[in-house]
């Protein structure tokens, strides 16, 4: 589904997750919890071991699950300042989110930062990002 169309959501969170935030789940520690894995299931008695987290209870969010990037205004404050990050190190990637901004949306950019919902947020970086390759 086309990012520009897609509803907020998980998908669009995992997709904001890996494209923007560039986030990828280390395969070494415990998908539920986040503690390293032991690489020994036999020594394992302390610890995850992938598949089995040790972790009573379970937290309420897993560790690999992404931020709710496009429902949370906390979180989507987070892709604004990864899009910041980019200022000065790739200013052709900024320049594409801020032009997203100011014509997808006819924002002038200090109205779109207090105004934006989260949705429009996370549309905005994935389509500079889109646009890099
Ligand atoms: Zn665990």
């Amino acid at each position: 589904m086309d990012s520009d169309t897609m509803p907020a959501g998980r998908e669009m969170d995992a997709l904001v997750a890996e494209r923007v935030m560039g986030l990828a789940w280390d395969e070494s520690r415990c998908r539920v919890c986040g503690w390293p894995l032991a690489t020994d299931v036999m020594q394992s008695s302390a610890g995850c071991y992938p598949g089995n987290c040790s972790l009573r209870p379970r937290p309420a969010r897993n560790a690999d699950e992404p931020a709710h990037y496009s429902t949370d205004i906390a979180a989507a404050w987070l892709v604004v300042k990864r899009m910041c990050s980019f200022i000065g190190v790739d200013d052709d990637l900024w320049g594409r989110f801020v032009d997203e901004m100011n014509t997808a949306h006819d924002y002038a950019i200090s109205d779109f930062l207090s105004h934006a919902s989260p949705l429009i947020i996370c549309r905005c970086a994935l389509a500079a990002f889109r646009t890099a390759t």
